[in-house]
């Protein structure tokens, strides 16, 4: 993958020329004072405050009084420096977090309908200003002026020998390492927010959908959110032995549609319209299955009008705004792979290669086709029947969850019990569940972890009327799973500086760690060794999958950043191109059809900002992890132990999480162990 160009620093940005007089000056003057050994700490502050320093911020008279007033000269005044900022930064996050979440509440939660107001309040972050605000007032200059910016080389290289006030002091001054102006940060947060509500009323109404006979195959009501809801009903319609095929082939139909655009607008989250996926033909409803009021729809097929590639690029110019402001990580890109990752780029291309490239592919391939009895077809991606659970089928799992849970409340007091089911002591257990607030999701559900100690995290869950559901329950043991982490890194972390995971990948692998005990947690027999080796295929499957998802969301933030001025036709002809090739190279020989655009149809594509990579890192972490849990015995005090590292980089973590640095070597060396499991060696 070539590497994008960086965007041209504004020449506004740059800091005024006597600051390398006045630096040089004040650089003997405090080493006279402070002594000779203190001459680096002297030398490295400067120059970090000269680079950020704007004409605005004052002339050489205030930079010089500023440097002698706020340079720490002993431990003792950089201890209480430190201490006084970690407490203060802390309170500051914790409110400031509490108030997004009170003004997301209208567009996260289901209660009733979202009005232009709630996407105003929602779209709003108070924070956006602060960093804007530190700068103003020279707090970030104090940081700068103390504390070491680092390079995610620097991290890699000496990070293994840092105490953890050392890394915690590296955390505090990475959080004013760019400085980017508020109006954009308000724009990324109002793309955000534009962009995930077009997603969260992304329904398809599934009976109104009618093959070549004009049949429905699919029940009165149901509304899936697409991807998700049409991707597990994909997996779910393994179990239908009658109709389970044409659901799936329809359904990968309806999904090409949305991804080269080709659906009728119209159709889109809308009961009052009958339509043929194949053929595209749309027609007035000719049943009735909405409480609501159907809306007046003159039937017509005329397509959506690349509606979805405007919304990543709203996410894309959004995004380049911030560019000129973040010298050390000059895009999107690297900000996502340098920061919030800490894992090179280069290096996470090269551990999804050798996924999709394992020559386990093709063998865990025939054996799906032997348990099928027919090829391989491409939504065949999500094979769902190498698990454990798949001997009940779905709406036996829907009964036994809905039974449970007919209200979020039910599922709020089930917590401990849960808990306790994957071994965590009844103290610990209690204790996790009065940090977990269940709340009623308008989507699929998400986990909102708290930024101070002493707040709560909150659990989003999707219950219907008639009571929760098995995917939701699924979904929400994962919710659950980011919780306990958020739980345990917050409250239980040395430093709060160091509250968190390594990056988004740690908490999806948690996540995971909880999912995939689903069945465990509804009461059923924990899985024998044979089933352990399905999961284990199961894993390495689904990591196949999304590998590729994540390289097609990679290549296309490349193509935007190489092509800014490109419109949204020609984003979706790229997005296509791009899906289409990446098929071409890693599945298409495993799955012998050519130019499928299935993997380009996930959803966080368009409103994420370049999170996909996160979920193949984080099924490889969650392996590295699941192999800990399983040699430490019960899943409780392992995940508390390991949730209390915090945040450093990926690689230290998981060396003192499991002795290894991240790797797909665990995922591959488990999947050949487990094919021979269940193949018998062949
Ligand atoms: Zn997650």
């Amino acid at each position: 993958m070539q590497s994008s160009p960086a965007s041209p620093a504004a020449a506004a940005e740059i800091s005024p020329s006597w600051t390398t007089t006045s630096a040089a000056k004040l650089n003997h003057e405090l080493a006279a004072r402070y002594g000779e050994s203190e001459r680096r700490r002297i030398q490295r502050g400067l120059d970090q405050v000269a680079r950020f320093w704007r004409a605005d911020d004052g002339d050489a008279t205030t930079f010089e009084g500023f440097v002698r007033a706020n340079f720490a000269g002993d431990q003792a005044m950089l201890d209480t420096i430190f201490n006084r900022l970690e407490r203060m930064l802390e309170q500051l996050g914790g409110h400031m977090h509490e108030i997004n979440r009170e003004f997301r509440q209208q567009l996260d939660l289901d209660l009733g309908p979202v009005l232009p107001l709630d996407e105003m309040i929602g779209g709003y972050d108070p924070a956006a200003h602060v960093a804007d605000d530190f700068f103003q007032n020279k707090l970030a200059f104090v940081v700068l002026l103390n504390f070491p910016l680092t390079t995610l080389e620097e991290r890699l290289k000496d990070g293994p020998s840092w105490s953890r006030r050392q890394w915690a002091e590296v955390r505090l001054a990475q959080s004013f390492s760019k400085r980017i102006p508020a109006d954009v940060n308000l724009g990324i947060a109002q793309a955000e927010a534009q962009t995930g509500q077009y997603i969260s009323e992304y329904n398809i109404w599934m009976h109104h959908l009618l093959d070549a006979r004009s049949q429905r195959l699919f029940p009165p009501k149901m509304r899936l959110l697409s991807h998700w809801s049409l991707r597990d009903e994909i997996k779910a319609s393994y179990a239908d032995a009658s109709h389970g095929l044409a659901k799936q082939r329809m359904i990968q139909q309806v999904m090409e549609r949305i991804v080269t655009q080709t659906i009728p607008a119209l159709v889109i989250n809308n009961p009052a319209l009958d339509w043929n996926p194949f053929t595209n033909q749309v027609t007035a409803a000719a049943v009735q299955d909405s409480d609501a009021a159907a809306a007046a729809a003159n039937p017509s097929d005329a397509r959506e009008p690349d509606t979805r590639y405007a919304m990543l690029q709203k996410t894309f110019f959004a995004s380049r705004k911030a560019d000129p402001y973040s010298p050390t990580a000059p895009t999107l890109i690297a900000r996502r792979f340098d920061e919030n990752r800490e894992i090179p780029e280069a290096r996470i291309q090269a551990m999804l290669e050798q996924v999709v490239t394992s020559p386990l592919v093709p063998q865990v391939a025939r054996l799906i086709e032997s348990r099928l009895k027919r090829p391989l077809e491409p939504f065949d991606i999500w094979y769902s029947g190498l698990r454990p659970g798949s001997q009940y089928s779905e709406a036996q799992l829907d009964e036994m969850v809905a039974k449970k849970y007919l209200t979020p409340q039910a599922y709020q007091q089930d917590i401990p019990n849960l808990l306790m089911k994957l071994g965590f002591s009844s103290e610990r257990a209690q204790y996790l569940a009065s940090n977990i607030v269940v709340d009623p999701a308008r989507g699929a559900g998400h986990a909102m972890g708290a930024e101070m100690r002493g707040e709560k995290a909150h659990l989003r869950t999707r219950v219907e009327k008639k009571g929760m559901d098995y995917k939701s329950f699924n979904v929400a043991a994962h919710e659950m799973g980011h919780n306990v982490e958020q739980t345990f890194s917050l409250n239980e972390v040395d430093h709060v500086l160091l509250k968190g995971v390594p990056n988004t990948a740690f908490t999806e692998a948690f996540a995971f760690v909880f999912q995939s005990r689903d069945l465990e947690l509804l009461g059923l027999p924990a899985p024998d060794a044979t089933s352990d080796a399905e999961k284990t295929l199961n894993d390495f499957w689904a990591t196949y999958e999304i590998a590729g998802v994540a390289l097609v969301d990679m290549a296309v933030w490349h193509w935007m950043y190489d092509h800014p001025q490109a419109s949204p036709a020609e984003l979706n002809q790229a997005t296509v191109q791009i899906a289409k090739d990446m098929w071409n190279r890693f599945y298409a020989p495993v799955f012998g059809e050519k130019d499928v655009v299935l993997l380009g149809v996930y959803s966080h594509m368009i409103d994420a900002f370049l999170y996909l990579p996160d979920y193949p890192i984080g099924h490889l972490i969650a392996f590295q992890m699941e192999e800990q849990m399983m040699r430490a015995g019960a899943i409780g005090p392992e995940f508390e132990r390991m949730a209390k590292m915090g945040n450093v980089t990926p690689d230290l973590w998981m060396e003192h999480a499991t002795g290894r640095p991240v790797g797909s070597e665990a995922l591959l060396e488990a999947a050949q162990r487990a094919l021979v499991a269940v193949c018998g060696g062949s």
